[in-house]
């Protein structure tokens, strides 16, 4: 059997939900289990208006609204009957929302983005489910939450792989013998049955995790552009495709912040010996990349950029040396503000991180920092990984920018910049 990942990209619109009809229609007779994320910019909105209403601000209902609309858009141009039972069915998820912006806020805050920004995901398979039975894809919408059981870590579920897997083996072999079968990435379920999502982009690692537990041959994921490329085309204009990647290069890549692929999805691949394509949902014959077991190298050299980083750098207040028990303080630090580090450097005296400046929960770790230490910081940085580089590569990147900080391995260079004012 195989699994599809369709991103919220490939189902933006009523062509998207078309177009993935077309690709699952070349292999209907495959068993295939599609993993769908939320539509378009789904998530976005529902996080402004998980904000909104935390906040008790007065634009929630109106950014419901606005979710509502974009999906009827849709469905308008999907089911011409409007009689059809999807309206009725996606209605009612939207009502589980409005139940909550009925009450005021009495939950934490990541508890209650779960239970909002998860609809969006049940939405998108609802319809896309019914259009692909409507066009003769016989396909099961199936909960994902039924299947993926997570802890309780609001917004960052860790999966029960255990509970998991026995779950996906029960269930999902039987339903998969004459059918499609649609469910949602991203969400999950606590053994309370509170739902929960596993992080940002994480539709990818659902895909494997179902995968896995299935021992399935492959996992195609398919996006906007032709596989994965060397440099993301938003910040470089020549890019190439690799075609042929290793799990460990996938890893690193994805490590260092290549979007192309959510970092936790290669292991679980990689420990069963799954092939993972990505592939183009507009140039379907287009031989995207394939990542799998291999000892080569990367192919070309690839960069990796990273924009809005704030570089925060943190001194013990008596200057005393940076120690292990600094160290453990810091990161537990950062875990409790859901701050991940993209680099990092020490000296006897000073801790120095590189992390995405994400705003309120920055200023919030910087402050709790002040307690403990003397801190510094310097916004608007960029961060340039290059895997596989040589100094023509480094050159070439650092046209107009000043080094902040640079680290190099073998076969990594890492280099924090600051854009030179011209
Ligand atoms: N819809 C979720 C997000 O946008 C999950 C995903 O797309 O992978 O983060
Ligand atoms: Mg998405």
């Amino acid at each position: 059997m195989q699994v599809f990942k369709f991103g919220g990209a490939s189902v933006r619109d009523a062509e998207g939900v078309i177009n993935l009809s077309r690709i699952v229609s070349t292999h209907q007779h495959d068993k295939l289990l599609i993993v769908v994320s939320a539509m378009g910019k789904t998530t976005n909105l529902l996080e402004k208006l998980t904000q909104s209403y935390f906040n008790q601000r007065d634009d929630a209902f109106d950014l419901l609204e606005q979710a509502k609309q974009y999906h009827h858009a849709i469905m308008l141009r999907l089911f011409p009957d409007n009689n059809h039972p999807v309206y009725h069915e996606v209605a009612n998820r939207f009502v589980e929302i409005e139940w909550i912006l009925e009450e005021p806020p009495a939950d934490p805050y990541d508890y209650l983005y779960d239970q909002i920004v998860a609809v969006g995901e049940l939405v998108s398979t609802t319809i896309v489910c019914h259009y692909l039975n409507d066009v003769g894809l016989k396909s099961k919408w199936v909960d994902a939450r039924d299947y993926i059981l997570t802890d309780n870590t609001h917004r960052e579920g860790r999966v029960d792989w255990k509970a998991t897997e026995t779950r996906i083996r029960q269930g999902l072999p039987e339903l998969l013998k004459d059918q499609l079968v649609i469910t949602q990435g991203f969400i999950g379920s606590t053994s309370e049955n509170f739902t929960t999502t596993l992080g940002r982009e994480g539709s990818d690692y659902s895909a494997a995790i179902f995968a896995a537990s299935l021992d399935a041959e492959s996992v195609t994921i398919w996006k906007d552009v032709p596989g994965v490329l060397n440099a993301d085309p938003k910040w470089f204009d020549q890019t190439e495709l690799i075609p042929e990647l290793s799990y460990l290069d996938a890893i690193e890549l994805t490590y260092y912040g290549a979007t192309v692929i959510h970092p936790k999805t290669i292991k679980p691949l990689q420990n069963k010996n799954i092939t993972l394509y990505v592939k183009s949902f507009v140039d379907t014959d287009g031989k995207g990349t394939q990542i799998r077991q291999s000892n080569e190298s990367l192919p070309v050299p690839s960069f990796i950029f990273k924009v809005n980083q704030i570089l925060i750098s943190i001194l013990p207040k008596d200057f005393s040396f940076i120690v292990e028990d600094n160290l453990s303080d810091i990161f537990s630090k950062l875990h409790q503000h859901h701050i991940k580090v993209n680099m990092m450097h020490n000296s006897a005296v000073n801790f120095s991180i590189s992390i995405d400046d994400t705003g309120e929960n920055v200023t919030a770790l910087i402050e709790d920092l002040g307690k403990r230490y003397d801190v510094h910081y310097q916004k608007e940085l960029e961060l340039i990984t290059i895997r596989h580089y040589n100094q023509q590569t480094i050159d070439r990147v650092l046209v107009g920018k000043a080094i902040i900080l640079e680290l190099k391995d073998s076969y990594t260079c890492q280099l924090l910049v600051r854009k030179l004012s011209i």
